[in-house]
C-alpha cells in the first residue's frame, strides 16, 4: 500500500525542495552547473593539457568569463519562460475556430454541461494544447482536427481552474484508429513471462500517451458510465509530473498530503476488499490494480458519475474537488441523463 501520509510527506517534502530549486533556481543552477564546467576545465588546463594558455589567461578573468556565462544563460531561460507565458497567454485569449467547437459540441456531451466561463476557459486551454502538442496517427489513421481537438478537449477538463503546465513531460499523442495490441513483460518469481494484450490507451512515465480513437469516442459520448479513456491516461500525467506513478500528484501544500493519504488509503483499501469479495462498487475495480490506477479510475468517476461518487464517497469527492478546482455536480443539471448533441 502507497499511501503512508509519512511516506508523502517526506516526498512531499522532497518535491517542495525540488520544485523550489527548479522553479526559483533552475537557471541559476544552470549556471551553476557551466560555470564548474569552466572551473573544471581551467583547473585540468592547468594541470598541464594548456598550460600556457591558463598562464595567459589566469584565474580571475577565467570567473569573470564563467560569471558572465551564468548571467547570459539565466537571461535566455528567464526570457525564454516568459515567451512561453506570453504566448499561451495569447492562445488563451485567441478566437476558437468554429469548426472545433462544433466538434467538441458533437463529439463531448460533457462540454455542454459546463457553465460559460468555464466554456470559455476550455476553449482557451485547447487552443494551448494543440499549439505545444504533436498528435500522430498510427496504422495508417489520417490524423484530423475532429481527432486532435476532441482528445485535447477532454485532456484539458482536468486543467480547469488550475495552474497548469500543460502535462509538462508530454510531447506527443498517438492515435490508433481501434483498440491495438501491445505486448507486454510480467514477472512471475524469477520468470520472466512475455505476452501481448488488447488495451484502449496508456501513458508513459516520460513520454506519449498512446489512445485508441473509437475508446476515445466511447469514452466521451457516454458521460454517465464514469469510463473516459483519454481522462483516465492524462489523469496518469498529472501522476507521473513528479516522477512518481504512484496515485499522488502533485498537491497544492504539505497538509493537503496528510488528507490525501488518509483518504486514499482508506477509500483504496475498501475497494481492494470489494473486488477481492467480489461485492459491488460505484467504482470500476480496475482501480483494485494499484493507487496509480486507483487515481485514474477515480478521476474518470469524479466527472462522470459526481453525484454517486459523492453521495457514496463524499470524503474522496471532497478530496478531488479540492484537487480539481471544479465541482462537476453543479454541471449535472436535472434531466440531463442523456447527453445534449
Ligand atoms: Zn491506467
Amino acid at each position: 500500500m502507497n499511501y503512508s501520509p509519512k511516506q508523502h510527506l517526506l516526498r512531499q517534502n522532497v518535491i517542495v525542495l525540488w520544485f523550489n530549486f527548479q522553479e526559483v533556481g533552475r537557471c541559476w543552477t544552470r549556471g551553476l552547473f557551466w560555470c564548474m564546467m569552466c572551473v573544471g576545465f581551467a583547473y585540468a588546463s592547468k594541470q598541464g593539457l594548456a598550460d600556457t594558455f591558463w598562464k595567459e589567461i589566469g584565474v580571475i578573468p577565467a570567473i569573470i568569463v564563467s560569471a558572465v556565462a551564468v548571467v547570459v544563460l539565466a537571461a535566455i531561460v528567464v526570457a525564454r519562460r516568459r515567451a512561453r507565458d506570453a504566448r499561451r497567454d495569447k492562445l488563451m485569449r485567441a478566437p476558437f475556430p468554429d469548426d472545433w467547437k462544433v466538434h467538441i459540441e458533437k463529439n463531448i456531451p460533457l462540454y455542454n454541461h459546463l457553465p460559460d466561463d468555464l466554456k470559455e476557459q476550455l476553449c482557451g486551454l485547447v487552443n494551448v494544447f494543440c499549439a505545444e502538442k504533436t498528435f500522430k496517427g498510427c496504422q495508417d489513421l489520417e490524423m484530423t482536427d475532429e481527432i486532435r481537438v476532441t482528445i485535447a478537449a477532454q485532456a484539458c477538463m482536468l486543467l480547469l481552474n488550475r495552474k497548469t503546465k500543460f502535462f509538462k513531460k508530454l510531447k506527443t499523442i498517438y492515435v490508433y484508429p481501434h483498440t491495438y495490441v501491445a505486448k507486454q513483460t510480467s514477472y512471475d518469481g524469477v520468470m520472466v513471462i512475455e505476452g501481448r494484450s488488447v488495451r484502449l490507451g496508456e501513458s508513459w512515465q516520460n513520454g506519449p500517451v498512446v489512445l485508441a480513437w473509437d475508446s476515445v469516442m466511447g469514452g466521451a459520448r457516454n458521460i454517465h458510465d464514469g469510463r473516459n479513456v483519454v481522462m483516465h491516461e492524462f489523469s496518469h500525467q498529472l501522476d507521473q509530473e513528479d516522477g512518481a506513478a504512484d496515485g499522488a500528484p502533485i498537491l497544492d501544500s504539505r497538509s493537503s498530503y496528510i488528507t490525501w493519504a488518509g483518504v486514499l488509503s482508506a477509500e483504496y483499501e475498501a475497494l481492494c476488499t470489494k473486488t477481492r469479495e467480489h461485492r459491488r462498487s460505484a467504482m470500476n475495480k480496475y482501480g483494485a490494480t494499484n493507487p496509480a490506477e486507483f487515481f485514474a479510475v477515480i478521476t474518470e468517476a469524479f466527472f462522470e458519475k459526481p453525484k454517486q461518487m459523492q453521495r457514496k464517497h463524499p470524503e474522496l469527492y471532497d478530496e478531488l474537488k479540492s484537487y480539481y478546482k471544479v465541482d462537476p455536480i453543479e454541471w449535472v443539471q436535472p434531466g440531463s441523463r442523456r447527453p445534449k448533441l
